[in-house]
């Protein structure tokens, strides 16, 4: 079969030369061939000159580069990527921690392969696909999986029924595509957490807050703790070891029963934890207890720039009602999970808040994503997790 070529714009390869791994569709000048979805292609300067290979899809993002090298993607290919991104968290200390056993074995462009994104979980991979291109390829991508880390992965369950561009058309369906097992227990950082990724958000599990929740439990001994939007109760299980009340609250039903179920994991005596199904605002409207430690870890607000605003106002209000509502001396753990709002975005909104509190505010700690979700440099966007910790006199 014929490469598909695709030539660029004059002055369009520069983002291309500093290694960026996406190109926009107003970044093309000609394709040659007729590429469908998913489609291997090589990208072209208006010289002529050999620049990179990714998967084509047909929207603002046309390509996504997997290599800037002149290679064929086969699965010899795919294969040497993963086993440099299981390389890279076995010389990190992440595989073979005896109390880790969850943790990210693929974080898209940050590992460069972007579209592509597994969960471990205790011997289970749960693989989300964002793109046609590896959709096609994920029996291949489980055999890779199974056969480099032979001895950990026994399944591999693909949950891509959502993040497959929708209009391309696919049906993808969740399931398991080697393997089977049922929900399991995992451990991070010693505490235990029940897996459910057939009905949990994202791959089932908030693996990116791991250091943070960490952090948190250095500041939680003997405080009154809520922890809103808690999820699973990630940030609660840490509080608990040590603080004097925590309250985890969640609008959604499933998301409480196993944060429930997490703490009973974890402490045979939890009469110090209560759990509240409500909306966030209605609940810090309303509020009945003082808390001297607040977690705010909502969803994105915003999953693109035109709803960037609308996002920045929601972190201002919802940081607002924290500040004005936190005992003196309190603790605010903020977070901001969208990828389209920056670091500096997010700080301002925070700010916002605070001066429309006038209350004092110092950042004790600016947060980040663990190194399992590594930063690609070239690539400023895969730095989509931010937070700051406030101390509020
Ligand atoms: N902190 C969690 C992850 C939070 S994910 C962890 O460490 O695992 C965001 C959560 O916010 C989801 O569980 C979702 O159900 C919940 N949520 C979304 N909108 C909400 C709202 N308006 N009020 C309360 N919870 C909400």
């Amino acid at each position: 079969m014929d490469q598909i070529k695709i030539v660029l714009k004059s002055g369009k390869e520069q983002s291309i030369l500093r290694y960026h791994p996406w190109i926009f569709s107003g970044a093309i000048k000609k394709i040659h061939g007729d590429p469908q979805e998913g489609d291997i292609v090589y990208i072209y300067d208006n010289n002529d000159n050999y620049l990179a290979v990714g998967h084509y899809q047909p929207s603002s993002i046309a390509v996504r580069i997997l290599s800037f090298e002149n290679v064929i993607p086969d699965v010899a290919f795919f294969k040497e990527k993963i086993k440099r991104a299981i390389e890279y968290r076995t010389k990190t200390g992440i595989i073979g921690n005896p109390d880790l056993n969850v943790f990210r074995l693929v974080h898209g462009e940050g590992d460069g392969l972007p579209g592509l994104i597994v969960d471990f979980y205790n011997g289970v991979a749960v693989i989300q696909i964002h793109s046609v291109g590896f959709y096609r390829i994920r029996h291949d991508i489980a055999a890779i999986l199974i056969e480099l880390m032979k001895d950990k992965i026994f399944a591999v369950f693909d949950k891509s029924e959502s993040t497959i561009p929708y209009m391309s058309g696919i049906k993808a369906k969740n399931e398991f595509i080697s393997g089977y097992s049922d929900p399991l227990v995992v451990t991070e950082n010693g505490y235990k957490f029940k897996i459910d990724w057939t009905t949990g958000q994202k791959t089932g599990f908030f693996i990116d807050q791991r250091e943070n929740r960490k952090l948190l439990q250095s500041f939680s001994e003997g405080k009154k703790v809520l922890n809103m939007f808690g999820y699973t109760g990630g940030f609660s299980v840490y509080a608990m070891e040590n603080a004097s009340m925590v309250h985890t609250v969640d609008s959604s039903s499933s998301a409480i029963e196993l944060a429930d179920e997490n703490i009973k994991l974890n402490y045979r005596d939890n009469s110090r934890h209560q759990s509240f199904q409500v909306d966030a605002f209605e609940y810090l409207n309303n509020i009945k207890d003082k808390y001297d430690l607040i977690v705010l870890d909502p969803p994105a607000f915003a999953k693109h720039n035109r709803s960037l605003d609308n996002a920045l106002q929601g972190y201002k209000r919802l940081n607002m009602k924290a500040i004005e509502q936190i005992l003196p001396g309190g603790i605010i753990f903020t977070f901001s999970c969208s990828q389209v709002v920056t670091k500096e975005n997010f700080r301002k909104s925070v700010f916002a808040a605070a001066a429309n509190t006038g209350r004092s505010v110092r950042v004790l700690y600016q947060m980040s994503q663990p190194l399992d979700h590594p930063i690609n440099i070239y690539h400023p966007e895969s730095e989509y997790l931010k937070g700051l910790v406030i101390y509020v006199e």
